[in-house]
């Protein structure tokens, strides 16, 4: 594996860095705890500063978006229309965490949803939204009410609302209900949903920006990247950029699962190198870090690495990247030696496949493919051969497609090839040799 990368900080995040606080103590999430806090502490103050301002400090910062893509949220936010053509703008959140692995917008939404719920509003501000529609998952039932609960109380204490927090502008947040589909957290998906349609994913462009949902100006943007706005603009640009290496700038909510000791969702410094992370937060690898077998870095759509790639990685967009896999939403999901790597990666695919929409035919069909091949790979009921076949119908859906449902089901298979390949070939042979010896 290649060196680290230079990285301008080292020894992990102190706990007055962390944005997310309340994920720690867990003490009220509510209107009282928020504001002992520091939450809603003039806000005013940075709304009347206006929609320029607001996106010049998120440029500044350096944040990038929390959701997955990492599009940097300054100039996305920039995006917006600054004169109105009659069409009012939006801002839409998208809290629909359906990433296997991930549960970070789930810990902000029952611990600090007023994070959110002010966030939308200066967010918005810099959208020149009218407001805010959050897009919770179907199966996020607490995470709903809490959230519900800390909108009515913004309303009661007049932050949001008519002349929200006296800064002159009216700003509404409403909550809404997915029901249940991964696809919905599709930008595009989710704006067909919020509309009353099926769920399926629009061709881009046009982006949301110029025509969103009910046609209007609209941005789609994570719970993470929204919440952080407020504390990014109070403590300052400088601040928020002083963690992390260039270009990966800020603190993150990364959510380790899998066989470790500890499972956790944490806040830390992007660039946190994998096995700080791990052991650090989680309580190291089960059995050890040299019984470590692979890492999906960033949710199921980031493709699987081996331990010896995992030695020595970062944890930030660039070095996941240059690595061939990807941060996304940074579910950091750890394997240890008893895992069955192609069965886990078959168990991904058909994932896929129950996923999909059905609108393209190089997802509606690959998706299938692959799901079918990799269940024959599990049981080495296939033809060593066929290992360059599943790897050219990944290709044959990478790109090809409407959203990027089709490049997340290819990828983790193109991972697996990439890395596995050994594993494969002899699981294929083993059954081959083992059907020899039943049919003599
Ligand atoms: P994308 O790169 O297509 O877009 C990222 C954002 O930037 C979008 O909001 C898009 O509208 C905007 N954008 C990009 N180019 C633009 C342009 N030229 N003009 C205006 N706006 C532009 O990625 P995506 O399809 O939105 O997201 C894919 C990612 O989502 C994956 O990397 C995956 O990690 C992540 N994901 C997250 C979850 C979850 O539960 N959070 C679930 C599935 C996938
Ligand atoms: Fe639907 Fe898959 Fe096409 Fe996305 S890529 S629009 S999920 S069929």
């Amino acid at each position: 594996p290649p060196p680290p990368p230079e990285r301008t900080h080292f020894g992990g995040l102190k706990d007055q860095d962390r944005i997310f606080t309340n994920l720690y103590g867990r003490h009220d999430p509510f209107i009282k705890g928020a504001e002992a806090r520091g939450d809603w502490y003039r806000t005013k103050d940075l709304v009347v500063r206006g929609a320029d301002w607001i996106v010049g400090e998120i440029k500044k910062s350096g944040l990038r978006g929390r959701g997955g893509a990492g599009f940097p949220s300054g100039l996305k936010w920039s995006f917006m229309p600054k004169v109105s053509d009659g069409r009012p703008s939006y801002l839409v959140v998208n809290a629909d965490e359906s990433e296997p692995g991930t549960c970070k917008d789930r810990e902000i939404m029952r611990h600090d949803p007023h994070k959110l719920v002010e966030g939308c509003l200066v967010a918005g501000t810099a959208m020149r939204a009218r407001a805010a529609y959050i897009y919770v998952r179907g199966e996020y039932y607490n995470e709903r009410v809490a959230l519900q609960q800390a909108v009515n109380e913004a309303y009661a204490k007049g932050y949001i609302g008519k002349n929200a927090c006296g800064s002159g502008k009216d700003f509404d947040v409403v909550v809404h209900w997915g029901a249940g589909a991964y696809i919905c957290g599709e930008e595009t998906a989710l704006i067909e949903s919020l509309e009353g349609k099926q769920g399926k994913p629009r061709l881009k462009p046009p982006f949301p920006a110029n025509v969103g949902l009910w046609g209007c100006p609209t941005t789609v943007t994570n719970v993470e990247t929204v919440a952080v706005a407020p504390t990014i603009l109070r403590r300052g640009p400088e601040w928020f950029a002083g963690f992390g290496r260039k270009n990966n700038h800020g603190t993150k909510l990364f959510c380790i699962s899998g066989h470790v000791n500890q499972p956790v969702t944490v806040e830390e410094e992007l660039g946190i190198s994998m096995r700080e992370l791990i052991e650090k937060h989680a309580g190291g690898v089960r059995g050890g870090w040299d019984n470590l077998l692979a890492v999906i870095p960033g949710g199921s759509s980031c493709p699987v690495l081996p331990k010896t790639v995992c030695d020595n990685v970062l944890m930030d967009f660039d070095a996941l990247k240059e690595a061939q896999s990807g941060l996304g939403t940074a579910a950091v999901m750890v394997m240890d030696k008893s895992t069955d790597i192609v069965d886990a990666i078959a168990r991904l695919a058909y994932f896929y496949k129950h996923e999909s929409c059905g609108q393209c035919t190089p997802c509606r069909e690959g998706s299938g493919w692959l799901a079918d091949m990799m269940k024959r790979m599990v049981r080495g009921d296939a033809r060593v051969e066929e290992i360059d076949m599943l790897y050219e119908v990944t290709k044959q859906i990478e790109g090809h497609t409407i959203c990027a449902l089709g490049d997340a089901a290819a990828w983790p298979v193109q991972g697996l090839i990439r890395h596995f390949r050994g594993e494969m070939e002899d699981r294929i042979g083993r059954a081959s040799l083992a059907a020899e010896q039943i049919a003599a």
